[in-house]
């Protein structure tokens, strides 16, 4: 039997969270009944009025996009506006539509791995690294009869989650030592007597985000009145995700010849690939970033790639950046950058719902730009 549409989401957010997502931007299911089941899906990069009819035409019941329909907040969808339109004409098909956007360009595998792919890179890295998730180092102690009951409830809280590990600590035996003042209510111990207790000092880092549920975990469970703990910010390191991937050919090739390459790699579009910078330049290292990745030009340059492969890219900052001595930049149309990561999304739904489920890669060209010309007449060259 075809999954849920629930379920169908649930594996494509498993492989673009989106928690991952810009706070801008606006992902998730946009139309459709969760409920319901998905028999054929389509993929596509833009939800426009030919990739839905696409979707219509080919029985598909849900519609998976890069781009958002409803990007910015709106008040209602009149089927009068053209966005409300195509929600109306999803709906009235029973086609639901989801998206997977900046999500899907930090994932690993995302947008510009499959863009990476297809030009044939093999990729070392992302072009701008996100942090990884923030975690503090939790260090207490307490009677070694109590450890493991503490240990328990810290993890219960989420405390020594690292990576695909969980229950990570670090425990040591010592002499732990007080003396209780007139207020105290010791636990053990007297009143103004030293006491002197073998304790266990335990060690976990905790996910910040468990920071009060892992504290408020150690003072309940915790026997002592006054629980000893430390608590202290792990350093802010690079993780293997982010936006856009920096890859290596697999040798050395001139620029003229690597904006060939790219050119055969992408769909055809009107506008093709263009690059600035020497035709003869040797392209070995390579940044790329799906869509627009104008912003990235100085982090492409302190990459230290000899070729930036993006869309979108302008005039002026195209100029000055390679007037700065930057790496050579290749212009792609947007759409087609973004085109391979439509069979990665596919793959993922065929992984998980094996023959149950048919995956479809949309074949319309949703490139805005429908005429290309160059000028026949002289000039400056
Ligand atoms: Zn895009």
């Amino acid at each position: 039997m075809s999954p849920k549409l629930a379920d169908v989401i649930a594996a494509l957010e498993q492989a673009y969270p989106p928690h991952t997502a810009e706070s801008w931007d606006a992902v998730g299911l946009v139309c459709g009944d969760p409920d319901e089941r998905v028999g054929k899906i389509l993929i596509c990069v833009d939800p426009v009025e030919s990739t839905v009819d696409e979707a219509i035409e080919a029985g598909a019941q849900l519609l998976v996009a890069h781009h958002p329909l409803l990007l910015r907040g709106v008040n209602g969808v009149p089927a009068n506006d053209p966005k409300g339109a195509l929600v109306h004409k999803l709906i009235r098909n029973n086609a639901a539509l989801f998206c997977a956007h900046t999500n899907a360009d930090s994932a690993l595998p995302g947008v510009s791995d499959a863009l990476a792919d297809k030009i044939g890179l093999t990729v070392t890295g992302p072009l701008t690294a996100a942090p990884e998730e923030p975690r503090d180092v939790l260090t207490t102690f307490v009677p070694v009869a109590d450890a493991e009951r503490l240990l328990q409830a810290l993890h219960a809280a989420g405390a020594g989650e690292i990576g695909d590990y969980r229950e990570v600590a670090w425990t040591a035996t010592g002499d732990g030592r007080f003396r209780p003042t007139a207020n105290a209510r010791p636990a053990i111990g007297t009143v103004g007597e030293l006491t002197e207790i073998q304790e266990t000092r335990i060690e976990l880092t905790v996910p910040r985000r468990h920071r009060k549920r892992v504290i408020d975990a150690l003072r309940a469970t915790h026997p002592y009145e006054e629980v000893a703990f430390g608590l202290h910010e792990i350093a802010e390191l690079p993780s293997d995700q982010g936006i856009g991937r920096v890859g290596e050919l697999p040798a050395g090739e001139p620029l003229w010849m690597f904006t060939q390459r790219v050119a055969d790699a992408l769909p055809p579009t009107k506008w093709g690939v263009r690059a600035a910078g020497d035709p003869n330049r040797l392209i070995k290292r390579v940044a790329v970033c799906g869509g627009a990745g104008d912003s990235y030009l100085k982090t492409a340059t302190r990459a230290g790639v000899d070729a930036y492969v993006t869309a979108d890219l302008r005039h002026h900052p195209a100029s000055e950046h390679l007037a700065a001595g930057g790496p050579a930049l290749v212009d792609v149309a947007h759409w087609a950058s973004e085109w391979p990561w439509c069979e990665q999304a596919a793959e993922v739904v065929r992984r998980a719902f094996g023959g149950t489920v048919e995956v479809l890669v949309s074949t319309r060209r949703t490139d805005p730009w429908t005429v290309g010309a160059t000028s026949r007449t002289g000039g400056p060259e």
